[in-house]
């Protein structure tokens, strides 16, 4: 039997864990981590890097790395990297590789199937996206779960004796999701649950950037397109001070050159926290939505919430913590790792599915995060209009589910149908997301009024099944999904796998030297120039060693890159020396 595996597929960081021995725990990365940065990157040589290294890399070479993209699973968007086009799931595929290696390498055995964390609010569309990115990585999806929910498993996990009302707040790199839910002596129910997702950390570091730049006198979009290693650099910069923020009331930004290069002569501009907090009010404020919405959905009043959980990095910030305490007159829960919680949980919830016995007394029910409907003409008088949305499953209801409905036909001798499924909360379907369509042939002559039946059914994954029948005739149609961007055929699925398979990565054993390579080359152009000599010195005397092969060569220069860069009051941050702290902080 395999081990219970949990990932959290991040827009920004990913992370693996298993649960064994009775709990969850966190698989750390090769380099030492149990972050792993959800950035893929492509050296001149056309080996790939995925995680830490792909990271450093997008600071000196943005070009050459791809980040971000979970924002575009679902959609058909193309991500050039390297001279070639990916998809979202393509991109992510490796992520999930990365960790599937790393696991395999922590446990010494194969993992082939695992539990993946979505956002609530992922659509079918973005569901979908995600099994494919699994398949392709060589992963069997066991389930499809809700990032917040996972968050609440880890809850449940260690509350196994409350009775609780929670609210899980998310905010990660890219997406936002609140959630209610209810626990009582191991049994977890959502309520219900909200969001954006378009919303999260990313989106402050960007607004940091355009407000440095305004000040420069630039536009972010025409910075972007005339000098990209600026604004990458910059965006190092500012996602630098925002984390500083956190600490201190004040953070220093320095401005890099038109190459991206941030040497001794570089100015700099100071943020405050008061500054910054000011230039991310707009995005302060779009977090009230879909809290308000939760509760309302939950008819639950904000006093009556006994704990408040952050997940997500994001929700560090303290512009977040002072807007959640104030809103919701609570003060989060400051037990759990915001960024740890959701692969965690989602371990739990393998673990669950494999009827371990360590939580043989916990259940856990979920509910469909939006509503989904057909199109439907209305009648007006003598003439019908079409575009208007018919739910069949309303929003916050406990799945799985399955729900029917009937509907008639609106013209004599109708024969066929096309319903047009949307999700979405619009009266009108033009502003709800289109899912698909299915065709209903072979309805029996006759005159407006023929019935013919519409089932919906939600799984667990959070998967739509849709299909219609024919009372009279006893004939069943399923959905045909029109427009998706992840429904692939065998043959498309095959022709990806195999431009998966060829791809040339970065050996595994030498990752960790190329992320200091990576961090040393950009240390390089930020050095006044009369030490820059002794470093190129200890990088070249380094590579070298690398591809030696020779071991001993390779530990003199190892150390000695390392005794040059701190002789030059340069910290390298090791992620294995991090990973020890984080310990420390935890115990
Ligand atoms: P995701 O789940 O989307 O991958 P994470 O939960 O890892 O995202 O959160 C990533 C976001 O959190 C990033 O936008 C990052 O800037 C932000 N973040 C992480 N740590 C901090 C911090 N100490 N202060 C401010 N923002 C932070
Ligand atoms: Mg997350």
């Amino acid at each position: 039997m395999g081990f219970d595996i949990g990932i959290d597929l991040g827009t920004t960081n990913s992370l693996c864990a298993v649960f064994r021995d009775g709990q969850p725990e966190l698989i750390p990365n090769v380099h030492g981590s149990v972050l792993t940065p959800s950035v893929v990157g492509v050296l001149d040589d056309g080996s790939m890097l995925v995680g830490l290294p792909a990271k450093e890399l997008r600071v000196t070479h943005p070009a050459q790395c791809a980040w971000c993209f979970k924002r575009w699973m679902g959609t058909n968007r193309k991500i050039r990297l390297g001279g070639r086009d990916y998809s979202a799931p393509e991109l992510s595929s490796l992520i999930l590789k990365s960790l599937k290696d790393d696991a395999e390498a922590f446990l010494k055995e194969a993992v082939t199937e695992a539990v993946i964390t979505v956002p609530a609010y992922f659509n079918d569309h973005q569901r979908k996206a995600t099994k494919l990115a699994a398949e392709l990585a060589g992963l069997k999806v066991r389930r499809i779960i809700n990032e917040p929910t996972a968050a609440a498993l880890t809850y449940g996990f260690h509350e196994r004796e409350a009775v609780k009302k929670l609210m899980v707040i998310d905010l990660g790199g890219g997406t936002f999701d609140v959630t209610l839910m209810e626990i009582f002596e191991g049994g977890l129910e959502i309520i219900s649950t909200a969001g954006e997702s378009h919303l999260g950390g990313e989106d402050f570091t960007n607004r940091l950037v355009a407000t440095v730049l305004k000040q420069l006198g630039k536009e972010y979009e025409t910075a972007e397109l005339k000098t990209p290693l600026l604004v990458a650099r910059l965006h190092e910069e500012c996602e630098r001070a925002k984390r500083q923020l956190l600490d201190a009331p004040q953070s220093r930004i320095r401005i890099p050159n038109d190459d991206g290069e941030i040497n001794e002569k570089a100015v700099s501009v100071l943020v405050t926290r008061e500054a910054f907090a000011k230039a991310s009010k707009a995005l302060v404020d779009r977090l009230k939505g879909p809290i308000g919405k939760v509760l309302r959905d939950g008819q639950v009043d904000p006093t009556e919430i006994d704990d408040l959980i952050l997940v997500g990095g994001a929700t560090r910030m303290p512009v977040v913590v002072d807007f959640v305490r104030e809103f919701l007159s609570a003060e989060p829960l400051a037990k759990f790792n915001p960024d740890e919680v959701v692969a965690l949980g989602a371990a739990v919830q393998a673990a669950l599915i494999s009827d371990n016995a360590a939580v043989s007394d916990m259940v856990m029910t979920d509910v469909c995060p939006f509503t989904l409907g057909v199109e439907l003409a209305k009648e007006f008088g003598n003439y019908l209009e079409p575009g208007y949305f018919a739910p069949i499953i309303h929003r916050n209801t406990t799945i799985p589910v399955s729900k029917e409905q009937i509907f008639s036909t609106v013209a004599t001798n109708q024969l066929e149908v096309t319903i047009n499924v949307y999700q979405g909360e619009a009266r009108k379907v033009k502003d709800n997301l289109k899912l698909g369509e299915l065709s209903v042939k072979g309805i029996p002559p006759g005159p407006a009024g023929q019935p013919f039946l519409v089932r919906f059914t939600y799984d667990i994954n959070g998967l739509l099944e849709v299909e219609a029948c024919i009372p009279e005739t006893g004939r069943k149609f399923q959905t045909v999904l029109t427009n998706h961007a992840a429904d692939l055929t065998p043959k498309e699925i095959a022709a990806a796998l195999e431009k998966m398979r060829k791809l040339k990565f970065y050996p595994r054993d030498d990752v960790k030297n190329k992320q200091l390579v990576l961090f040393c080359d950009r240390v390089v152009g930020e050095i006044s120039p009369h030490l820059r000599e002794s470093l190129e010195g200890a990088i070249d005397a380094f590579e070298r060693a690398m591809s030696s092969g020779d071991r001993e060569m390779f530990e003199v220069a190892r150390s000695g890159l390392l005794i040059v860069l701190s002789s030059l009051g340069i910290e390298y941050e090791s992620p294995e020396a991090e990973a020890d702290q984080d310990d420390n902080e935890l115990s």
